[in-house]
């Protein structure tokens, strides 16, 4: 096939000539061209920014967060939420594979989950069968295609499925971490009760090691108690990560004034740009994998303050992530057992 549906193009309608994650739309039908994939899909894990926003919006009611998402779909083809532009992931049976597509080891009724966005994939749903308000994933019936350059990951036999989803809708930021935290740093994470905090906590504090540490803030106090049992991080700080100067003055104490070596933003609210750049050393380095980032505010912001950090988008994917991010499960159970309970029970 050519160059264009490689990467989908030739599935936007509006504007056209553009990549679908940028489009507003897309063509979802759901009969595949030779180098697609088509998916029978079973939950969405919608993005925590998006899934919060819509919450918020919907006041908590499920049946109208139902009508929202069903109407973002209808119309444009893709789960994109249109405030926060972000997506999410999906988990699926493969129902066909296309002659041309890349991997033809793949074969009809395997399970996989796609790593690429909600925001590109097209996708039509025929009934939202629930939503879960506890750990954002919504059961649907419905179809989506991932194109040939879309990246996947077939759900491991080892692993509950739904914990695999929860875990690879954040997979860039562990495996991140596991490149950027080096022997003897101090690192901060920002968030770091919520499901990307905990597993970048577990590879920060493997990365840094005996001689660094990792510091962890969070909102509520009984989120330090639940880190503390599930052994994730070394120091905490209880404050808003909205408090900018708050905050810093303590990860300054909790330094001796020296500051974090890497900074990891992982909440979902807006405004912790700054948190995150005056808690950052000069040279030092912040990762900011919130989607409620602005990189307006990041850039002009610490420019304001004559802060030389390195500051990165939060790229969601990284070579070999899905594997780092099922490794910090396998290795922790207790971690995993959580996760369990939390993302891939029922009940919650
Ligand atoms: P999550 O589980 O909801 O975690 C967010 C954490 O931030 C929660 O512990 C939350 O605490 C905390 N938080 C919220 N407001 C706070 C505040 N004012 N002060 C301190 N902590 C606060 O979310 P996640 O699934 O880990 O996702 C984290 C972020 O990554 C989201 O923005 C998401 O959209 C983004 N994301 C990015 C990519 C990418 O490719 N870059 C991919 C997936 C997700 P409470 O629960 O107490 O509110």
């Amino acid at each position: 096939m050519s160059k264009h549906t490689k990467y989908g193009v030739h599935r936007v309608i509006e504007p056209k000539g553009i990549l679908p994650q940028a489009a507003y739309q897309l063509d979802a039908t759901p009969s595949i061209y030779p180098d697609e994939l088509l998916i029978d899909v079973d939950v969405l894990n919608i993005d925590s920014a998006s899934f919060h926003q819509i919450k918020e919006a919907c006041a908590h009611d499920v049946e109208k967060m139902k009508e929202m998402i069903l109407s973002i779909v209808s119309v444009q083809g893709k789960m994109q939420n249109p405030v926060t532009k972000s997506g999410g992931m999906l988990i699926g049976e493969i129902l066909e594979v296309g002659s041309e597509f890349h991997n033809q080891n793949l074969q009809k009724g395997m399970k996989v989950a796609t790593l690429v966005s909600l925001s590109l994939t097209p996708l039509k749903i025929e009934e939202i069968i629930s939503i879960n308000l506890s750990n954002e994933q919504v059961k649907i019936k419905g179809k989506a295609i991932l194109f040939d350059s879309g990246i996947y990951s077939v759900i491991p036999n080892d692993l509950d499925e739904k914990l695999v989803l929860a875990a690879l809708d954040v997979c860039g930021a562990p495996a991140q971490v596991k490149k950027l935290a080096k022997p003897g740093d101090t690192v901060f994470i920002i968030g770091a009760a919520g499901k990307s905090g905990m597993l970048c906590s577990y590879q920060a504090k493997k990365e840094v090691g005996p001689t660094g540490k990792v510091i962890g803030l969070v909102n509520e106090e009984n989120q330090i108690e639940q880190l503390k049992n599930l052994e994730l991080c070394d120091e905490f700080i209880l404050e808003s990560a909205l408090h900018s100067m708050d905050v810093y003055e303590k990860v300054y104490e909790l330094t001796q004034g020296k500051l974090a070596d890497l900074t990891i933003n992982v909440v979902n609210v807006q405004n912790t740009e700054m948190t995150s750049i005056l808690a950052t050393k000069d040279d030092g380095i912040v990762y900011f994998f919130s989607m409620a980032t602005s990189f307006t505010k990041a850039a002009l912001g610490a420019e304001g303050i004559g802060k030389d950090v390195t500051m990165m988008i939060g790229n969601g994917y990284t070579k070999g992530h899905a594997l780092v991010t099922l490794d910090i499960l396998r290795e922790n159970r207790k971690l995993h057992d959580y996760f369990m309970k939390r993302y891939a029970s029922e009940e919650n």
